[in-house]
């Protein structure tokens, strides 16, 4: 699709038939485009086959409406999403629905090892799925770090301890279709966007796990800054007392030392050094309901992340501020500290304008957004071709 109205009207297509197939008619209603513009652009569309006809109107005599959808099966695209234990992979069809998902449990430190099993897995799921190569508009990898300027090369992910790792030259050797690494966060916050705030154009997306990541969208654009990685406000100082706890990224007292799972880890097995109890991470839920010390360590790590929400509401005044990621299964202890922080020390303001969330889509928000992107990028690549 090199033509730039075709496409304009393609996406507008794409976006109205999101709940249904739409007539003709019901299309020029609905969108900005003229009768005649449509029913031009729709009869490309159809030869190109992006789009198929389908009659399923119910015939009450006279001719039946013939109702327009996209060619679901037309493409294909690959959200790949790197995690800290694994990785999963989504399937989705050109209607940016999941087709099937599946998961890698294996162990990441080794990036050659954990790159030649991914390779196999995509290989495995391109024949069991029965999709040729050619069906493929791209690959997708989300990571939990910082990525270059074009969006190929992972800089940086501490909790994996990547450095400087070429996603995707690795994967265009093996795969010829474009390939787009994102920080998850990013993906995040552009899933959760598409799929449940399609309205909304200034949302946070702060996702807490291991560290604190967070996605920007302002005026309906993800917010890069220079380079690409804009928005890690997982590294906004919030304590600079000589006690701050020092950060990997060379600092002290960054946010995500005092508001992430990792810190509710630590200061837990601090609290119960003396008890006997050995403690993991997936102890902890169970371990909060019965013992308040740990109660209270989740809300203070509550209150602590309710201190960078003051922040970002303060810079920033989103219309919502999602949460997710990990940290999220701590939600009835944690929410009602983030809303006192936000209430008490938020400018007046400002307050009342963001809504506070948890994230509905959890894992899903980041492979929507990725095909999201996908898809957007895909077909900027075809418009620089015409
Ligand atoms: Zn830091």
């Amino acid at each position: 699709m090199r033509n730039k109205n075709v496409l304009k009207v393609f996406k507008t297509i794409h976006k109205l038939t999101k709940e249904g197939p739409l007539t003709r008619k019901e299309l020029t209603r609905k969108s900005e485009f003229s009768s005649g513009t449509i029913s031009n652009h729709v009869n490309t569309l159809l030869k190109e086959d992006y789009l198929i006809e389908e009659d399923i109107g119910d015939s009450t005599g006279g001719r039946k409406p013939v109702y327009l959808n996209i060619n679901a099966q037309r493409n294909y695209l690959l959200s790949i999403d790197i995690r800290v234990d694994g990785i999963k992979i989504y399937l989705f069809d050109l209607n940016l629905k999941p087709v099937s998902s599946y998961e890698l449990k294996i162990a990441m430190k080794d990036f050659k090892k954990a790159i030649s099993r991914l390779i196999e897995k995509i290989n495995e799921v391109l024949t069991s799925e029965n999709i040729n190569l050619d069906k493929l508009i791209g690959i997708g990898v989300s990571v939990p770090g910082l990525i270059d300027e074009q969006r190929e090369v992972l800089i940086f992910a501490p909790n994996l301890e990547w450095r400087k790792v070429n996603l995707a030259a690795e994967l265009t050797e093996h795969f010829a279709v474009p390939v787009l690494v994102e920080n998850d966060a990013n993906c995040a916050v552009v899933g959760e966007k598409y799929q449940l705030y399609p309205e909304i154009n200034n949302i946070v997306y702060v996702f807490i796990k291991e560290g604190v990541g967070c996605g920007v969208i302002i005026n309906n654009e993800l917010y890069r800054g220079t380079k690409g990685n804009a928005g890690e406000f997982g590294h906004m100082i919030v304590d600079y007392s000589k006690s701050a706890i020092p950060c990997y990224c060379g600092s002290k007292g960054c946010w995500e030392t005092v508001a992430s799972e990792v810190y509710i880890l630590k200061r837990s097995q601090q609290a119960l050094k003396n008890s006997g109890l050995t403690l993991n991470k997936s102890r902890i839920p169970e371990l909060a309901k019965s013992n308040d010390k740990i109660k209270d360590i989740i809300k203070e790590t509550g209150y602590n992340i309710g201190i960078g929400a003051v922040n970002i509401i303060n810079s920033l005044s989103p219309k919502y501020l999602v949460f997710g990621g990990g940290i999220k299964k701590y939600k009835k202890y944690i929410g009602a500290e983030i809303k006192v922080a936000v209430e008490n020390r938020t400018l007046e303001s400002f307050s009342q304008d963001t809504e506070i969330v948890f994230s509905q889509l959890d894992d899903r928000a980041i492979s929507i957004g990725m095909a999201n992107l996908l898809f957007n990028n895909f077909f900027e690549i075809e418009q620089t071709k015409g």
